[in-house]
């Protein structure tokens, strides 16, 4: 014996009596098939109701129904804890009822317009927790024919045509224009929005077309020969418009600019930023030069060469490899820099008329952190985790330099 569905006749009963005739498990929780039921379950692209069941000789004992399953023509109620007894009462939660019928009516009326207008089918329906989908087998939708969409299914809304959901015998389909005629039945439930669409359907929903309240399309996505048509209808739409409303108005306000001029303030904040962005690299570039010629002036002279060795610490390893390039680009110029931090890092850099391989300096080094260098006879870079040691290798290298300088010259 299946559940008889008490919402199929009036999805606005929420509250209902009813006798457990099997008790289960599912996932690891209790479970129970009642004889009636107003509790939907998980189908039709429509999440379930939640809600609590109370056993009727002891009212205060509130069990919450935390998941509603359709297992062979049975209603399951996943249960959040043991419930006694034979006799419950169920009370089903409105507010989310009430939301999915106004989501799936939405989408109903959604899926006739696609389909009348612009010969777009809906293949499958998804009503999420945030925000619904249709996906339609069509991918040449454009942003006017979404307008024109939305447009008509808001008239719709409005005009408050009965929704009316009826029992039919397999031969009256016939005489239905269905956009997806059921096979293989012989009892069809078909939800009939007066006038416009005709659908199978086992889910709940308004029983006017105004109580969907409005609907708003926020999303068009091609996906191969399909579209995804992202949708909110009822409060969701309003307080999705509320939110979007108060961003706007306090990004407006903090530009101090009315909403219209909003894109004309954010790009003027953009192109700030970037001349800001610009003149900070000019002044950094210039700061190294001098820091170069500064370190320069004071370097150590050996023949043609002039070296300059130093261990820096909170720079990146971005500058320690442009302030070694202008050292190594002035006359003579040789640049041995060691960054400090968890991981010492080493830039070797010389002019390219002197002779010497950086990358056999460096390779030695790094070995003295621990770690690994290498790179072109010109220019060098390594690091190793010994960080302690960096004075020490930079010591090494400088020693090894000025052998191979002193022996070249
Ligand atoms: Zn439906």
């Amino acid at each position: 014996m299946s559940t008889e569905r008490l919402y199929y006749d009036d999805p606005t009963l929420l509250s209902f009596e009813a006798r457990v005739v099997a008790r289960r498990q599912s996932e690891g929780r209790p479970a129970v098939v009642l004889d009636r039921s107003a509790f939907y379950p998980t189908s039709g692209g429509q999440p379930h109701d939640t809600g609590t069941l109370r056993p009727l000789d002891e009212p205060a004992r509130r069990v919450a129904v935390v998941d509603v399953l359709e297992q062979d023509g049975d209603v399951v109620h996943v249960l959040d804890g043991g419930l006694p007894g034979e006799a419950v009462r169920g009370q089903v939660d409105g507010q989310r009822r009430f939301d999915h019928m106004q989501q799936h009516t939405g989408q109903h009326i959604l899926s006739q317009v696609c389909s009348e207008r612009y010969q777009a089918e809906t293949v499958s329906f998804h009503l999420g927790a945030d925000y619904c989908s249709i996906d339609l087998d069509r991918s040449n939708l454009t942003a006017e024919d979404v307008v024109a969409i939305e447009e008509r299914a808001n008239a719709i809304i409005f005009e408050d045509r009965p929704v009316r959901a009826r029992f039919v015998q397999e031969h009256e389909l016939a005489h239905m224009p269905l956009r997806k005629p059921p096979l293989g039945y012989d009892r069809v439930r078909i939800v009939e929005v007066e006038g416009l669409d005709w659908s199978p359907c086992g889910g709940t929903h308004c029983a006017r077309t105004g109580q969907v309240g409005h609907i708003r399309l926020i999303q068009l996505e091609r996906r191969g020969k399909e579209s995804r048509l992202s949708f909110l209808c009822g409060w969701r739409a309003l307080r999705d418009a509320r939110w979007k409303h108060d961003l706007l108005r306090e990004l407006a306000g903090r530009f101090t600019v009315g909403l219209p001029d909003l894109p004309d303030a954010v790009a003027r904040l953009a192109e700030a930023e970037e001349t800001a962005r610009k003149g900070l690299e000019r002044a950094r570039q210039d700061l190294l030069h001098y820091e170069a010629q500064e370190r320069y002036a004071q370097a150590e002279r050996v023949g043609p060469a002039r070296l300059v060795s130093a261990v820096l610490n909170e720079r990146s390893l971005d500058e320690l490899r442009l302030l070694a390039r202008e050292i190594a680009a002035l006359p003579g110029g040789v640049a041995l820099l060691g960054l400090g931090g968890e991981t010492a890092r080493l830039c070797f850099v010389r002019h390219e008329d002197l002779s010497g391989d950086m990358g056999a300096l460096v390779r030695q080094a790094a070995a003295v952190l621990g770690g690994r260098g290498g790179g072109r006879p010109q220019e060098a870079q390594g690091g190793g985790p010994d960080a302690g040691r960096l004075e020490e290798a930079l010591e090494e290298a400088l020693a090894g330099l000025r052998d191979l300088l002193t022996k070249d010259g």
